[in-house]
């Protein structure tokens, strides 16, 4: 017998349909039914699955829910959150509800600029290149607004120049910083050119060699930030606004709470930068290191006491996210999304996720400093696990409603209980 080999030349220039034959075949599926489910595309048209990404062979759907009752900015949205996890798009909501009578988020922005770092290394006078790149910030203007004319006319482009000196095991690097404001894009191909155009200039410069020529996800110049006060009686009272200020003091001292703290975050956060059709990955980055920023990792959130004794409640994080490049203007679901949103502007679309990153660690923290996250989660979850165990139609109801009222939430008695109900027992 053959060993079947996924040493295959060629393949991205096969057709799609050609591509799903032979995957399905070296999985031994050529005669399943498989295919049809690879070829439906849904809202995204075959054509562009292929432009997208390289050896395209289907998509993968994700539910699209629409947060309500957001009052952000003295301006209400319904904002589409694309996710796969049940209870995420329900705890923006509910926080939502709670701030929406005592006046909502508030949001600003630091900025639309993006980093790009040029790699300088085998340089013996890393202080004397240092300054004869700095002295250089006119050139250095030049050469990159040079690269990209649109976003200038856009009013964006070059505005800062940074070099710092990293003390690396084979020596110091000299590593120069390109601060971009990049608009309406995320603008990763737009500094990645500036920061390769470059290169070879810093080079003749300072006689050294460069590596990497790429920007830096940890875009602090590009902070987004919202606040927010929850009056207590909104709340539930004083004893839970104090269960949810200890429940943040841990995430604020303990790397392990921070981690998932964080993710809770970005439970919200991720939803609305993936339904917009940017890129969650450059998101997650940036959000974890700012996190860390300080030299240990930490809340991305930080929750007090106001004066009147409510609960106030404020996220600073980078949003590197666009309105142009990428999937954002390829993908008509996102520009739906965006529609939705009625967004205008990069800025706009950060700050609205900014508030539904609060509102999301609101609904954790206050979850979790009162009844505990599984209560909350439980009617979804029993949704899932009863279709996990076969139920269908009217049935799913039935058996995920035993299943809360077993207050266990198990696949095996889901099993039973469905067959409970098909024999007439339930
Ligand atoms: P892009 O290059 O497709 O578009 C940006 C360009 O569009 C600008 O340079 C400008 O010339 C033009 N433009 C037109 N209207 C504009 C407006 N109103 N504001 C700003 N620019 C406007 O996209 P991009 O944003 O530079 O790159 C984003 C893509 O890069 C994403 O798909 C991302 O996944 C990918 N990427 C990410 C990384 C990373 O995060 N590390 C690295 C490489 C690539």
């Amino acid at each position: 017998m053959t060993q079947k080999t996924s040493r295959i030349s060629g393949f991205h220039k096969l057709s799609v349909s050609e591509r799903i034959d032979q995957a399905l075949a070296f999985a031994g599926l050529a005669d399943s039914d498989l295919k049809a489910l690879f070829l439906d595309t849904g809202n995204l048209p075959a054509e562009r699955v292929d432009q997208l990404i390289e050896n395209a062979v289907g998509t993968m759907n994700i539910p699209v829910g629409v947060a309500t009752n957001l009052l952000i900015d003295g301006k209400d949205y319904l904002v589409p959150m694309a996710t796969e996890e049940s209870s995420v798009v329900a705890a923006v909501c509910n926080a939502a509800r709670q701030c929406y009578d005592s006046g909502g988020f508030v949001t600003s922005m630091s900025g639309t600029r993006m980093i790009a770092q040029v790699q300088l290394v085998d340089v013996p006078d890393p202080g004397n290149a240092r300054l004869s790149i700095l002295e250089r910030a006119e050139e250095i203007r030049a050469i990159c607004d040079d690269c990209d004319p649109v976003l200038v006319r856009l009013g964006g482009g070059f505005r800062d120049l940074e070099v710092r000196i990293v003390d690396a095991p084979s020596g110091p690097m000299v590593v120069t910083h390109l601060i971009v404001d990049t608009r309406d894009a995320m603008g990763a191909n737009a500094v990645n050119t500036m920061a390769e155009k470059l290169a070879p200039h810093i080079e003749s410069w300072t006689g050294g060699r460069v590596y990497l020529r790429i920007l830096s996800n940890l875009a602090d110049r590009r902070l987004a930030r919202a606040r927010c006060v929850w009056k207590l009686d909104a709340i539930g009272g004083g004893a839970v606004r104090d269960g949810m200020i200890k429940a943040y003091e841990f995430a604020l001292m303990d790397p392990y709470r921070a981690a998932t703290h964080n993710k809770g975050i970005m439970n919200g956060v991720t939803a609305v930068v993936m339904a917009t059709g940017n890129d969650t990955r450059a998101i997650e980055a940036g959000a974890h290191a700012y996190a860390a920023r300080k030299g240990w990792y930490s809340s991305l959130t930080q929750w007090e006491v106001t004066r009147d004794g409510d609960l106030a409640g404020s996220l600073e994080m980078p949003m590197a996210v666009g309105l142009i490049g990428g999937a954002t203007k390829l993908h008509p679901m996102a520009r739906a999304c965006l529609q939705i949103m009625d967004i205008q502007s990069a800025e706009q679309l950060s700050r609205v996720i900014a508030a539904v990153g609060l509102a999301q660690n609101f609904s954790a923290l206050k979850a979790l400093a009162t009844e505990g996250i599984q209560k909350g989660h439980m009617s979804l979850h029993s949704q899932n696990i009863a279709l996990m165990a076969g139920a269908q139609g009217d049935e799913i109801a039935r058996v995920a409603r035993r299943l809360v009222d077993l207050g266990t939430v198990r696949i095996d008695i889901a099993e039973a209980e469905l067959k409970k109900l098909r024999d007439g027992g339930v």
